[in-house]
């Protein structure tokens, strides 16, 4: 029998995720469908119950459900306890395993596609939501000199920098937007600012000389976070590569196969 994975969001039609799945199946030989399924705001766990009834064998899950699945587990992997949200399930027997591939999918993309190297350097990460918290104990595995979590509202970035924070560990702080005054290496917009065609406040002096600047959000226009970082000169980078690069550490969770990225991301980017 073919098996059966999804991805639960509010809303979903926009969702890329049936299409990657699809393509690393068709590439990798592996018999599978994969759904998109719009769960009601109040009734996410009874949607994700009766899919797990009818025989679904595996889901991510996206905005705004990410905090609601890791409570819903049974097990959690490592990365998924340390960001306290989860973006996969994998479903065997009676139990729920929860996974975050959000941050392993960050790092692919920038250390793999995109060879920048996060070892010893300054990381100004905007934003302290369910993005950010996935992606900050794998940027902190990379060994980073100093990462920087800065937001709008900035008692959640200086309580997210504590949650990280290891005893005798200088790198990790949390600020507020307007706060930040230093340059840095790596600006991640993970904020939802560029949902609504909006700009985080940001001083210029974030931007060093070739910084590279990456949104997590994708889409045909350049967001204005990246309009402002390519008029500082920064290197400029949208989420697609990430999409694609957690959505196959999910594949691989599920089926143990790791599926090629790199043509997946072409095909998308082509199609735009
Ligand atoms: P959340 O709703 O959990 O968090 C939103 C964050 O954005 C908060 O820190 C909020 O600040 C901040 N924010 C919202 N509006 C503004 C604004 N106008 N100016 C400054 N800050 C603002 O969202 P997520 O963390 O789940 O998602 C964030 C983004 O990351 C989305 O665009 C999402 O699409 C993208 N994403 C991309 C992925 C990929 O694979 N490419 C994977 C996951 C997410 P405050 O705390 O003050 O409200």
């Amino acid at each position: 029998m073919t098996d059966r994975y999804a991805v639960f969001g509010h809303p979903i039609r926009h969702s890329k995720s049936p299409l990657i799945h699809a393509t690393f199946a068709r590439h990798s030989g592996q018999d599978l469908v994969y759904e998109a399924i719009l769960a009601p705001l109040d009734g996410f766990a009874e949607c994700v119950s009766q899919f797990r009834i009818d025989g679904g064998k595996g889901a991510n899950i996206t905005v705004p459900f990410k905090e609601q699945a890791f409570s819903l587990c049974t097990q959690r992997t490592p990365r998924a306890e340390q960001a306290g949200a989860v973006n996969t399930f994998k479903f065997e027997n009676n139990a729920v395993l929860g996974d975050n591939t959000d941050g392993a999918g960050l790092v692919a993309d920038l250390t793999r596609n995109l060879g920048f190297t996060l070892e010893g350097r300054h990381i100004l990460l905007l934003g302290a939501g369910g993005a950010a918290r996935g992606v900050i104990g794998p940027l902190l595995e990379c060994a980073p000199a100093r990462l920087v979590i800065a937001n709008r509202t900035a008692s959640r970035a200086r309580d997210l920098a504590a949650h990280f924070h290891q005893p005798g560990d200088l790198s990790v702080t949390g600020c507020g937007l307007e706060e930040v005054d230093t340059p840095f290496d790596l600006i991640i917009n993970a904020t939802s600012a560029s949902l609504a065609g909006e700009l985080p406040v940001l001083a210029s002096q974030a931007f060093k000389p070739e910084a590279l600047a990456y949104d997590m959000m994708y889409g045909k226009e350049l967001t204005p976070f990246l309009r402002l970082a390519q008029q500082h000169g920064a290197r400029i980078v949208d989420g697609l590569g990430m999409l694609v690069e957690q959505a196959a550490e999910a594949f691989y969770l599920w089926r143990g196969v790791r599926p090629e990225t790199q043509p997946v991301i072409a095909a998308l980017r082509d199609a735009r």
